[in-house]
């Protein structure tokens, strides 16, 4: 990742979520990319069915079909919180463990974890990158996982963040991932290591 030059120009988050992109605009490692673009800023386009039974599966369908809606370079993720009071779930179906906003899948998870004494969750991110030739044809895909391990609250607190964080508490802390900065939630968050794994390979072209 040394010298002047970005490894590249321009790359699109495939994602219309912004918080997210928020969070991939403070992630992304100097020397990656000029630019970062949101995927509905750059095409009006329906979202992905995220169709996969795993995150990998899910990050790589989205990264490979924006590489091939925008032509340029495109990075997704997919992601998901695990309970293990729950069986490991809502795990890759968080995003849609039950219809409405985030906060009505808040109330959702505080119900299901009523009077559960075991509180372990963690939360999981698989990051996928996907390169398209100047044909418009995928060239290559890469994709790598980090977690972050936590605890589940009794309710919700703090403003920050999107989705889940407001009952998530990650280890080494007593706030949740809503009440922390975000550049510390950062620093620790599943998405942070996703990316730190998938630019600690050894694959630059
Ligand atoms: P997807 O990756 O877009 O499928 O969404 C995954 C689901 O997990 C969504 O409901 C998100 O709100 C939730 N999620 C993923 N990462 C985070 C996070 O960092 N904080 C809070 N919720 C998250």
């Amino acid at each position: 990742m040394n010298g002047a030059r970005n490894l590249f120009e321009t790359l699109v988050l495939a994602s219309g979520n912004r918080g997210k992109y928020a969070e991939f605009l403070a992630l992304l490692p100097r020397g990656v990319t000029g630019k970062l673009l949101f995927a509905p800023d750059v095409a009006c386009v329906p979202e992905v069915e995220e169709t996969g039974e795993t995150y990998a599966m899910n990050a790589i369908l989205k990264a490979r079909a924006w590489a091939l809606i925008s032509g340029l370079p495109s990075l997704a993720d997919d992601s998901g919180l695990e309970a293990e009071a729950l069986g490991w779930r809502p795990g890759v179906r968080s995003a849609r463990a039950v219809e409405g906003s985030d906060a009505d899948r808040n109330r959702w998870l505080l119900s299901q974890m009523e009077g559960q004494e075991n509180r372990r969750a963690r939360f999981v991110a698989v990051v996928a990158l996907s390169a398209p030739s100047s044909e418009g044809e995928l060239l290559w895909t890469l994709a790598a996982e980090g977690v972050c391990e936590g605890r589940l609250a009794e309710r919700e607190a703090g403003t920050g963040g999107f989705g889940y964080d407001p009952l998530f508490i990650p280890d080494g802390y007593d706030v949740s991932f809503a009440e922390l900065p975000l550049t510390v939630k950062n620093q620790i968050s599943h998405r942070a290591k996703a990316l730190q794994n998938l630019f600690a390979q050894n694959w630059i072209p």
